[in-house]
């Protein structure tokens, strides 16, 4: 605590990011990244936007990629909001469509751990409704939201850190449900095998989806994201954004993002193989004595029958391979798995095969 701080700086708790340490053989299975590395073609265009032109300001408004991201869903750029990853984001959305006069946020007691650190940072109440014994969220549950007085509903889909992914029907009952409040839903795994809400745009104005180019195009280091929903709700983000920073994406990221988004075949072809070798580790957890979520994301959540989560994450870690454990209720025998190359996989499953091997 210092004395010359804001009153609410010291009562903020905020999010921990997955660890980055500089090792050498590591293998970082703790951030669901990509093991492919993003396109050439993305690689190419930041190369050739690096010249003196970086003088100049960027767009602030991204329009060509911005036109790149409609074209690719088949939405109007009015209808695109981009940010410095989703994480900033979701931060707009926040402090743009759900700080309603002291009304809670619904969401998933176990979700992505950043939505109750931005409750906190703008002071917006956070009411949490507990997924099913497996984990399933209950759409009934989100059905009274409105009548309960809530300012948003958020949710991620596929949700983190379980992986688990809800049908299109399910996500359009909650919209219809809730026509005069907000629901987002943050498709930051979506390319992974699951049905994006993007195609109910077109019949639900209280619809908010949001993406992240840090998945499945791999480009976590150039921090992308962005949100489609209807031209009002756009308005509002940017009005937030405008009042925050008119350039969050710089030039450099504006075209890489473009080329990324642009170039469909390197896309298909990596995220097809993570979700190969996803269904394969997921087996072979499985025959290791791990019971796995039934994953829609580049990453398996899997509890181990009789071994502690927290040693074995400890025993994969002294073999410098990362993974997640979150000390939260319900989930602290569990292990969050990002899913890399096979051989990433094979080196995971021979260290847990040994680890195992030996505690026996
Ligand atoms: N949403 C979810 C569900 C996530 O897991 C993450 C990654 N931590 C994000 C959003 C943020 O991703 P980024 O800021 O890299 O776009």
């Amino acid at each position: 605590m210092s004395r010359f701080w804001s009153d609410h700086v010291a009562g903020l708790v905020p999010y921990t990011p997955g660890e980055q340490p500089k090792v050498a053989d590591l293998l970082k299975l703790n951030t669901n990244e990509n093991p492919y590395g993003p396109s050439p073609q993305a690689l190419k265009a930041m190369k050739e936007a690096a010249d003196g032109r970086l003088r100049l300001y960027p767009d602030p408004e991204a329009a060509a990629l911005r036109e790149a991201i409609a074209a690719y869903h088949g939405v109007a750029s009015a209808q695109v909001f981009v940010g410095n990853g989703s994480d900033e984001v979701l931060a707009h959305v926040f402090h743009g469509l759900f700080l309603r006069g002291g009304r809670p946020l619904l969401m998933p007691d176990i979700t992505y751990s950043f939505y109750p650190t931005y409750c906190r940072l703008y002071g917006i109440p956070c009411e949490t409704v507990a997924l099913r014994d497996d984990f399933a969220l209950d759409p009934q549950d989100y059905v009274g939201g409105q009548g309960r007085g809530a300012a948003g509903i958020i949710f991620a889909n596929p949700n983190a850190p379980t992986g688990m992914a809800l049908d299109l029907d399910a996500v359009a009952g909650i919209c219809r449900a809730n026509p005069d409040t907000v629901v987002v839903v943050d498709e930051a795994y979506v390319d992974f095998g699951a049905e994006s809400a993007v195609a109910l745009l077109p019949r639900h104005d209280n619809l908010l989806v949001v993406h992240t180019l840090s998945k499945s195009r791999s480009l976590a280091g150039l921090r992308v994201g962005y949100a489609m929903g209807s031209a009002d709700l756009i308005e509002g983000l940017r009005r937030i954004k405008d009042s925050f920073n008119s350039y969050p994406l710089d030039m450099l990221a504006q075209a890489g993002a473009l080329a990324a988004i642009q170039d469909k075949a390197y896309f298909d072809k990596t995220r097809q193989a993570i979700m190969r070798s996803r269904d394969q580790l997921a087996v072979d957890l499985a025959q290791m004595g791990f019971d796995v979520l039934p994953s829609m994301a580049n990453f398996v959540f899997a509890r181990h029958r009789s071994s502690d989560a927290v040693k074995l994450a400890a025993a994969l870690r002294e073999r410098h391979i990362l993974v997640r454990h979150f000390a939260l209720p319900r989930i602290d025998q569990y292990l969050r798995i990002t899913i890399g190359t096979d051989a990433d996989c094979a080196r995971l499953c021979a260290a847990l095969a040994e680890i195992l091997g030996k505690a026996q």
